[in-house]
């Protein structure tokens, strides 16, 4: 216990924190010394008809809550598939590792990966090694790998004008590429586009079916954040609702944690999926919830993991490179790493004369500040800069913390 005490992790009667279900260790109070305490190897329970509780219960305080609350999990072998959201950050990574840890064989699983830029070429978003790091990870571990997108990803949804682009994914078996149902919205647009109306008209009977514009806010869903919703969130739900053979039992796993931040510790741990219905059982489960980061690096150590390239370019979060919550020194990094795409954004807010910060432009948002150190680990700056990872990348023997490591989680994303 004399390590505990020294880390203040004791409460007044000497009971160890991590035993009260509602403690919760913050990013920014986690550090390498920190004891590990969830992410201990466990047992496998696969096989073993042992339901999986919450931690915590869930709440029923709100109409929403009370529709997907959920007491407990199945035993895991009951589920007929596993997808996992898998964005190739540490948590998503070590929510897969903890899955296999608990036995789940790899048949079951099915790495979910939403591509944020929906293959488009022109302007992107995300990290460029991103989808090279997922593609590896999946094949290096034989895993069957789903990939998800709007068309036109972040920037079609960001100069919108009518309905929002159709959503499409890749069969993980056959590779091959299908496309959602056509949203009636995106029916009446299309055919806007091609009747023979005078320009001005066709403008304007768009921009009734819709019209963005403008950069996500940097608040709630609730408050204008799109981005999470219509390039995440919204296409997972259209593609479970457009397939056929979905099973009749599925676990949804993501990886978020409690330690976070404010909002993701109010989240419960498990809930019936939005999807779910009389045909088919949906259960979602935030496999890591407790973990703190220390747990998380635990997990991906001894698994030999080489985490994504930018976690070793001092990155704490991975979210979208240019993502709208980056801190003036993240832009700094970002506009050292992909000085090109940090012109183009900020000509983004020019042309639409909406800043992505309320109170200031990119230029004057970053001011003075100082880039991360990005040039201590050259082979990863490599990767981001050029999108290049390959199988032979993805186990390390050697493993190290990245410089990212216990950095807090300032100005990361919270979706
Ligand atoms: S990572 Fe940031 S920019 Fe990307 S979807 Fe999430 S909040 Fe939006």
């Amino acid at each position: 216990m004399a390590m505990y005490e020294a880390l203040d992790l004791l409460d007044i009667a000497g009971i160890c924190k991590y035993d009260d279900p509602t403690y919760i260790l913050r990013d920014c109070d986690c550090c390498a010394d920190t004891p590990v305490w969830f992410g201990i190897k466990p047992e496998p329970i696969y096989g073993k008809s042992q339901p999986i509780y919450p931690r915590k219960p869930g709440r029923r305080d709100t109409p929403y809550q009370q529709e997907t609350y959920l007491e407990h999990l199945l035993p895991l072998e009951e589920y007929e598939c596993v997808r996992v959201l898998f964005s190739g950050g540490k948590d998503s990574l070590c929510a897969y590792l903890h899955l296999r840890e608990l036995g789940v064989p790899k048949e079951k699983i099915i790495l979910h990966h939403h591509d944020i830029d929906g293959g488009n070429t022109e302007r992107i978003m995300d990290w460029k090694c991103t989808r090279a790091y997922v593609e590896a990870f999946a094949k290096a571990e034989g895993v069957k790998l789903e990939v998800s997108w709007r068309e036109k990803g972040f920037f079609g949804e960001l100069y919108r004008l009518g309905a929002s682009e159709p959503v499409s994914w890749q069969d993980p078996d056959t590779g091959e590429v299908m496309r959602c149902k056509l949203t009636p919205n995106y029916i009446k647009s299309q055919q806007i586009r091609e009747s023979d109306m005078p320009e001005a008209e066709k403008i304007a009977a768009l921009k009734e079916l819709g019209y963005r514009f403008k950069w996500p806010a940097k608040g709630s869903i609730a408050s204008g954040r799109y981005c999470s919703a219509y390039l995440k969130s919204m296409v997972l739900s259209s593609v479970i609702s457009s397939m056929d053979s979905f099973p009749e039992k599925t676990l949804v796993v993501s990886g978020e944690r409690a330690g976070e931040s404010h909002m993701r510790s109010n989240l419960d741990e498990m809930q019936l999926h939005a999807r779910s219905n009389s045909r088919r059982t949906i259960h979602a489960w935030k496999c890591v919830f407790n973990f703190s980061e220390r747990d998380v690096w635990e997990v991906i150590k001894r698994n030999h993991i080489n985490p994504h390239p930018v976690y070793r370019a001092s990155f704490s979060r991975c979210s979208c490179s240019a993502c709208i919550f980056l801190s003036p020194e993240l832009w700094a990094t970002f506009r050292e790493i992909y000085p090109e795409e940090f012109e183009m954004l900020k000509e983004d807010e020019k042309r639409m004369n909406f800043t992505i910060d309320a109170r200031c432009d990119l230029e004057n948002f970053v001011g003075d500040a100082k880039p991360r150190n990005i040039h201590c680990d050259a082979r990863a700056l490599h990767s981001l800069r050029t999108g290049e990872f390959n199988v032979d990348e993805v186990y390390v023997k050697d493993w190290k913390y990245p410089a990212g490591a216990f950095r807090g989680s300032e100005g990361g994303s919270p979706c």
